[in-house]
């Protein structure tokens, strides 16, 4: 069994890597650390120009029909650098279940530009009152003549203030279970009635809650049948959970941290404590990293990684959690830096990830759902009340 990608994989490893260091430039880093939005428009034009957008589409979908894993190797490379491709990965993940059940005018007018770069997507799941219970949405769609007028509240709906579209979950039938009542719509984020509002997390990122008031929505803008959006948000939810997660960046900055020899920082390399713990996190980033892989490549190979996808995002959150705890515990005062102090270890990136990880087990389905998909779909065991 090899678990190496191979050498055209690692060839185009190797591209990716030349086009991030020409493209993913300190200037980028400060205008998504200051604007919060996990997305850079220049960086994103760029990745549409060289058609990595859609590298592992089929050709006749405007992909580039790359195999499974040229892909990882793009992903990893990508997570390894931290790239700030949200927004890539929200909109594609959408192209793709519109690909998948949307009508052939909604595939026309919408994933030739999401491949171009053109356009991004939001999510428009999570309510107020209902978090993880999706279902429960009770964000109105009601039928006016030929179409629909929506009416309702989502919240933590990330990169809503740069979105074209928003992939909008909405309740239309309350006389049937909750996950049958339910349908999703393909709304654009300039149609009048919808207000956006930030919401800042701890990490520094920027999300938000929008408002829908009497929002008029064409009847094509439907992405699958009426009361069939549980359908359509399952195939969704699946392309979310299955990424990739590579750490490897992070811990080679800590080994480095730790070697420095001169630093003012409590990390030091001669310590066998510090060595323990350093070896614990590289097992873990690599059984998170292969956890990544396994999922990717059932998703690229056509299958689809409901519980494997699961296990890795799980895994890699909760990994993530514990090495940024292990990072600042082992850098001592000194890592607490920020960004911007001369002095800060690795420039403050450490203290920052610190930060972030928190919100790991939360988004994307939170560590408990992750744990009862396992529990349920993997092992078959009773469903939870
Ligand atoms: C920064 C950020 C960005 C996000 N971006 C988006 C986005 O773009 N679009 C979008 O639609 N959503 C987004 N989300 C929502 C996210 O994916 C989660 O679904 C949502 O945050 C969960 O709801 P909640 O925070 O209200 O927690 P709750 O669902 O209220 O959960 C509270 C606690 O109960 C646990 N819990 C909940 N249900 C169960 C269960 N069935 N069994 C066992 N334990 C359970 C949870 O694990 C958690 O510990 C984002 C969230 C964050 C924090």
């Amino acid at each position: 069994m090899d678990f190496g990608l191979g050498a055209e994989s690692e060839a185009f490893r190797a591209e990716v890597a030349a086009f991030l260091d020409e493209h993913l430039t300190p200037r980028v880093r400060e205008r998504v650390r200051r604007s919060g939005s996990m997305h850079d428009w220049p960086l994103h034009r760029a990745l549409a120009e060289r058609g990595w957008l859609a590298a592992g589409w089929p050709k006749e979908y405007g992909g580039q029909g790359r195999s499974p894993l040229e892909l990882m190797a793009m992903r990893e490379e990508l997570k390894k650098r931290h790239a700030p491709t949200e927004g890539m990965g929200m909109t594609m993940l959408v192209a793709r279940t519109i690909l998948a059940t949307g009508t052939e005018r909604m595939r026309a007018e919408v994933i030739p530009r999401a491949i171009n770069g053109e356009i991004l997507i939001c999510l428009g799941y999570t309510e107020p009152q209902g978090g993880s219970d999706v279902a429960s949405a009770r964000t109105r769609a009601d039928r006016d003549g030929d179409g629909w007028v929506v009416n309702g509240q989502k919240v933590f709906t990330t990169l809503a203030e740069e979105a074209h579209y928003v992939f909008l979950l909405t309740r239309t039938n309350t006389e049937v279970a909750k996950h049958r009542g339910l349908t999703v719509f393909l709304v654009p984020m300039d149609t009048p009635g919808i207000e956006v509002h930030p919401i800042r997390t701890l990490g520094g990122e920027r999300t938000n809650t929008v408002h829908y008031t009497d929002v008029r929505v064409p009847d094509s803008a439907r992405v699958g049948a009426v009361d069939g959006g549980w359908d359509v948000l399952m195939t969704a939810l699946t392309h979310e959970r299955s990424g990739i997660g590579d750490d490897s960046r992070l811990l080679h900055e800590l080994v480095r941290a730790a070697r420095d020899t001169g630093a003012a920082h409590s990390a030091s390399i001669d310590d066998p404590v510090v060595r323990d713990r350093l070896a614990r996190l590289a097992i873990d980033v690599e059984v998170a990293k292969l956890l990544g892989r396994r999922s990717c490549w059932i998703e690229a190979t056509g299958g689809t990684p409901t519980v494997e996808s699961s296990m890795h995002k799980l895994f890699h959150a909760e990994s993530r959690v514990r090495f940024s705890a292990v990072m600042l515990d082992l850098l001592g005062p000194q890592g607490l830096r920020e960004v911007g102090d001369p002095r800060a270890v690795a420039g403050g990136a450490f203290v920052e990830e610190f930060r972030h990880a928190v919100i790991m087990p939360i988004w994307g389905g939170s560590s408990e759902v992750q744990r009862r998909i396992i529990a349920e779909r993997g092992l078959g065991l009773p469903r939870s009340p």
